[in-house]
């Protein structure tokens, strides 16, 4: 699932998973697991994801092999985020089906970014102009409290929109040469709608 921070790859894997039973494998989440969890890797990661950086490919890599074996199907969620990590996956032969690239302009995604919020015990994900939770700043699973994540602050979204331009975006035309890109419009502010994109077009590339 490929598209820059903030517009809804997590949402739409989960509304996936649903449906599916797949796993959903999002980096940016384990990374997350193990800088809490103050893990060797999450210790060295966690510089690098307040700023926006990307963290080193070895440290990514490690969590993704150890997560990738426990599963058969899943979907990818925030990797690869460069030409070396797609590389880095033909290697490892970690194979890949599809392409799902949900687009949207930057002031889309920076406007949803300012209204995400997560919960701080579970990580289920709100935004409070389109997924309000049922009682204001609580999580409706286990009535968490909710907070915006350190790197949905303006200064760190900036950058990352920057590095997904310049590194990630690349892959789109690496993905689309092996025919594996679906492209979906990812603009309209209701995942519901973005869903039903994705399923109509993931349908039309396996008939
Ligand atoms: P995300 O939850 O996908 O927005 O990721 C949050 C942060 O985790 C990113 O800004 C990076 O610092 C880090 N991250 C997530 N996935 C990767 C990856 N595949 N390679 C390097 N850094 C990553």
């Amino acid at each position: 699932m490929f598209g820059p921070p903030g517009v809804g790859k997590g949402t739409i894997t989960e509304m996936i998973k649903e449906e599916m039973d797949i796993a959903h494998i999002s980096t940016g989440d384990l990374l997350r697991e193990a800088v809490k969890n103050k893990t060797e890797l999450g210790l060295q990661a966690k510089s690098y994801m307040d700023s926006g950086d990307l963290v080193p490919d070895s440290i990514v890599l490690s969590l993704l092999k150890e997560r990738i074996t426990r599963c058969n199907g899943y979907i990818l969620d925030g990797f690869p985020r460069d030409i070396e990590q797609a590389e880095a996956l033909e290697k490892e032969g970690i194979k890949i089906d599809k392409v799902i690239d949900l687009k949207a302009p930057d002031e889309t995604v920076i406007d949803r970014i300012a209204s995400r919020r997560i919960c701080s015990n579970c990580k289920a994900v709100y935004n409070l102009l389109f997924m309000k939770p049922k009682e204001e700043n609580k999580c409706d699973l286990c009535q968490g409290e909710l907070i915006q994540r350190e790197d949905d602050k303006p200064e760190s979204v900036k950058h990352r929109l920057e590095v997904y331009h310049k590194k990630t975006q690349p892959l789109i035309d690496f993905y689309r040469n092996k025919g594996l890109l679906i492209e979906i419009d990812a603009s309209p502010n209701d995942p519901k709608i973005v869903y039903s994109n994705v399923i109509k077009a993931f349908r039309a590339s396996v008939a």
